[in-house]
């Protein structure tokens, strides 16, 4: 990750409220795509067995190994930027370009709230401009 200091404070700083909010929406998110999982692995199962709970705790136990196979491509490469967002929150970095540091504009969290990049570095990523990978 290329954290250049050269951020120039042009953009407004977002309100810490403002990302409690988006981190609810991530986390309500995610919580949807986990559910979504859980109901699939558990109608694949009530024959077999009825102990739900059980089904539920396997299915945390098993996150990594058996989630990422049984979403759709979409669903994984949602799950993971909103798991990468959700993380950069807690380091701090979040809110920021992972390109040129620049703080990513508070109206593009909220129509993306997973983006990595501004909006200017998400244009040079998609016609593959840019060093960092672009997950
Ligand atoms: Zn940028």
């Amino acid at each position: 990750m290329a954290r250049t200091e050269k951020a120039k404070p042009t953009v407004e700083e977002p309100q810490h409220d403002q990302y409690q909010a988006l981190r609810e929406r991530l986390q309500n998110q995610r919580n949807e795509i986990l559910n979504m999982y859980k109901q699939d692995l558990r109608a694949g199962q009530e024959s077999a067995d009825d102990g739900t709970e059980d089904i539920v705790d396997r299915a945390n136990n098993a996150y990594n190994r058996e989630l990422m196979f049984s979403l759709s491509d979409t669903e994984r490469t949602t799950l993971l930027q909103i798991e990468n967002a959700l993380r950069r929150m807690e380091e701090g970095s979040y809110g920021r370009c992972a390109n040129c540091g620049q703080n990513i504009h508070v109206l593009r969290l909220e129509a993306v709230p997973w983006a990595r990049f501004c909006i200017d570095c998400q244009e040079l990523a998609e016609k593959g401009l840019l060093e960092v990978e672009a997950s």
